[in-house]
């Protein structure tokens, strides 16, 4: 096989930069060893929250605002992904966060960015069934959610219609070499051969190129059958989040632990995600638990992805997004896409340089 580029994984990374490529008109193929999607991708709650999971004013929040801009434009050509820009809550439920709320809104109305603070009342007729504990909330009203269970095969999609190719049940076992320059992709269907080689490997970004700073952060996720139709914003509070989908399934998410490449659904972790739903809206104590999984997000030291070059020539990088790999997909891939094809990027890639931990 050859490509002009060869990309390692096709998760969301890997999928939306295949895309950006071939429409450009590259020849992009895709090793996957399992299907698109098959991890972090389809394990996450699709929140596209660009003000709400920022940790205020730099280059995470300059990122997801660009791409939160970006899913406007893509979600429609996906077909029916679940997408919805109708905003986001976050709850106070004692004073403690409602210090938290206030040093979040501070930020956000200093910058200009549209959000909304609510009283209890207000909070109550937007969200029905949350706890009467709730004391104050904030809503970012452009912030959103997708369905990240649906989005992975329609990105996929998408892509091959472009003319990418996908190749499922494809294991990358090592960089292809001469010498010393990488000249493409060792995989269990033979080599690849490619000008650059891009690794968006996710979590297992390391095992591919072990030089490179990313490790498997586990999330584990509680699925509860709710009311369908009754269709409230996301909400989180400090401890996690609730995602009511259109079905009636309401997601409840996450845990956040650093225990390897191992990712089963545990009995404590189960507890946690548990007690966040009962503290949001107790009156789901009697909801049918319908669905559990976990997944691997791929961490980075400072939080930030890794866009760029790897330090190895011919290799670059699109990884590390850990907890808002969703959100920032679109923005993600254009920027690689356009550093591949020489143009302009639109944002400085700088602050993403993978090189920084070298
Ligand atoms: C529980 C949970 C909840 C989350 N919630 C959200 C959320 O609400 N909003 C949000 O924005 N983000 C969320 N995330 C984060 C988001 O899911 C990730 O940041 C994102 O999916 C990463 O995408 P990726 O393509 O880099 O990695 P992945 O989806 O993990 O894809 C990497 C792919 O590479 C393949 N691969 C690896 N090694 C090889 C190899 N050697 N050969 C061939 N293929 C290989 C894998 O099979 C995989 O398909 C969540 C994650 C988790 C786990």
């Amino acid at each position: 096989m050859q490509a002009d580029i060869a990309i390692v994984g096709a998760g969301v990374m890997g999928c939306a930069l295949a895309l950006e490529l071939a429409e450009r008109g590259r020849s992009v193929v895709v090793l996957e060893r399992s299907i698109p999607g098959a991890e972090a991708s389809s394990a996450a709650g699709g929140i596209l929250g660009a003000q709400a999971e920022s940790p205020g004013p730099g280059p995470f929040l300059e990122l997801a605002l660009a791409s939160r801009a970006l899913w406007r434009g893509l979600a429609p050509r996906l077909g029916e992904v679940g997408y919805r820009d109708s905003g986001l809550l976050k709850v106070a439920l004692d004073e403690a966060d409602l210090v938290w709320l206030e040093g979040i809104a501070r930020w956000n109305e200093q910058l200009g960015l549209p959000c909304r603070r609510l009283d209890a009342h207000e909070v109550a007729s937007l969200q029905p069934g949350l706890s009467s504990q709730v004391m104050a909330g904030l809503l970012f009203p452009e912030d959103g959610v997708v369905d990240a269970q649906l989005l992975p095969s329609a990105l996929a999609a998408l892509a091959t219609s472009a003319g990418a190719r996908i190749v499922s049940g494809g294991e990358v076992r090592g960089l292809a070499r001469e010498g010393r320059r990488v000249i493409g992709l060792e995989t269990s269907k033979g080599a690849v051969l490619a000008d650059k080689v891009v690794i968006c490997a996710g979590a297992w970004t390391r095992k591919v190129l072990p030089t490179l700073s990313v490790e498997p952060v586990r999330g584990q996720i509680l699925v509860l059958r709710g009311e369908p139709g009754q269709l409230g914003p996301v909400t989180f509070s400090r401890q996690g989040y609730m995602v009511p989908r259109a079905d009636g399934r309401v997601l409840v998410g996450s845990t956040m632990e650093r225990v390897g490449f191992v990712d089963e659904v545990t009995l404590g972790g189960l507890h946690r995600v548990s007690g966040i739903a009962m503290e949001l809206m107790p009156g789901l104590s009697g909801a049918r638990v319908v669905d559990y999984w976990a997944g691997l997000r791929p961490g980075t030291p400072d939080n930030l992805p890794l866009i760029g070059p790897s330090g190895r020539e011919g290799v670059e990088v699109l990884s590390g997004h850990f907890r808002n790999g969703i959100l920032l997909t679109p923005i993600s891939a254009r920027l690689m896409a356009q550093r591949l094809c020489g143009e302009r990027t639109d944002l400085s890639l700088a602050p993403f340089d993978p090189r920084r931990f070298l």
